[in-house]
């Protein structure tokens, strides 16, 4: 295998983050190259996919690059990645005995070789070479469409949640309740207890005396069409009640109740709350499977007799939302 230029490895790690942009992972890519130029190990960042906070690019290249070359230590080969690596990755790096880094863009945010911190100039036990800018502006300019499009998408979906304070809005309300319950429920529920439903939980008259006990309804809008509403209620015990949700049809399937989980958390954090919790049908499988994907776990169940020999048999499901953190 000839000796390649550093050029070489820079590119084949903008060629991960490439890739990384491709699966919808902030555009971050790395290469552990040993100095006779075998290729020990390579990494994209696949934090979202792999939820997990320490999948970045240059800790994936290093691991693969540890059990390729049978040990821990790493001296003799050069990390490239294409943004200045962050404190974890710098750490990595220092354990590793990495001896050159070479790495593209910065990054102002988190870098740690010498934009918010120089970790590498701490004196620790090791301290990389490092060298920087090379293909930078081609990192930024991936890392920028990157964010741009992702701004444009999110923008592109947003939906506005239109807080229900007039009997119309109510009537709105009441009219896309009717139809959504009828279209979601048959497989789960008699036409008889969706009836029932309908008229005990979600006819004007119950929905306004919910929200004169404390229930806050909204109706969920994309432009000018009504896709659907969600009802909520802060409780004394710190934690917000979602008691509705419901996305008709057609509107389904294009992250909108994301939208609105992200906007309820939002609503904790503003309002001192730890937690959204609701309850679902233990039959609602698709539901169950959204809210388990958005991060809710389930913390109980129980069996609710509603009265006219009907009952709910229900799973209690939980969001912690934490509270200091912006995200
Ligand atoms: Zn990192």
């Amino acid at each position: 295998m000839g000796l390649k230029n550093d050029e070489f490895y820079m590119e084949m790690a903008m060629k991960l983050a490439c890739e990384a942009a491709a699966e919808g992972e902030t555009p971050v890519g790395a290469v552990v190259v040993r100095n006779d130029g075998f290729i020990a190990g390579t990494g994209r960042n696949r934090r979202e996919k792999g939820r997990n906070a320490l999948y970045h690019a240059e800790v994936i290249a290093i691991d693969e690059a540890c059990r390729t070359l049978g040990g821990w230590r790493l001296s003799g080969c050069t990390l490239y990645v294409t943004l200045e690596p962050c404190p974890m990755c710098a750490g990595a790096i220092i354990n590793s005995r990495i001896d050159r880094v070479v790495f593209a863009a910065c990054d102002s945010a988190a870098g740690a070789a010498g934009s918010l911190v120089n970790l590498f100039s701490l004196g620790c036990n090791h301290q990389p070479a490092v060298e920087q800018g090379l293909m930078k502006e081609e990192s930024e300019a991936l890392l920028k469409n990157f964010f741009s499009e992702l701004r444009r998408k999110r923008k592109m979906q947003r939906i506005k949640l239109v807080e229900v304070q007039t009997e119309q809005q109510i009537e709105a309300v009441a009219a896309l309740a009717d139809e959504i319950w009828h279209e979601w429920f048959p497989s789960i529920l008699s036409a008889e207890q969706i009836d029932y439903m309908v008229d005990k939980f979600q006819s004007v008259r119950a929905m306004t005396e919910q929200i004169n006990s404390g229930y806050t309804y909204y109706i969920l809008r994309k432009g000018d069409a009504r896709i659907g509403y969600t009802a909520i209620r802060p409780d004394a015990d710190g934690r917000l009640f979602l008691s509705k949700i419901y996305i008709k049809k057609e509107y389904r399937g294009n992250g909108y109740a994301s939208e609105v989980f992200a906007f309820l958390k939002d609503y904790c954090r503003e309002h001192g709350l730890s937690a959204i919790w609701l309850t679902v049908n233990k039959h609602n499988d698709n539901s169950i499977a959204v809210y388990k994907k958005s991060g809710f776990r389930i913390i109980g169940e129980d069996v609710t007799d509603i009265g006219n020999g009907y009952v709910m048999d229900d799973y209690f499901f939980q969001l912690d939302v934490d509270i200091d953190k912006g995200i």
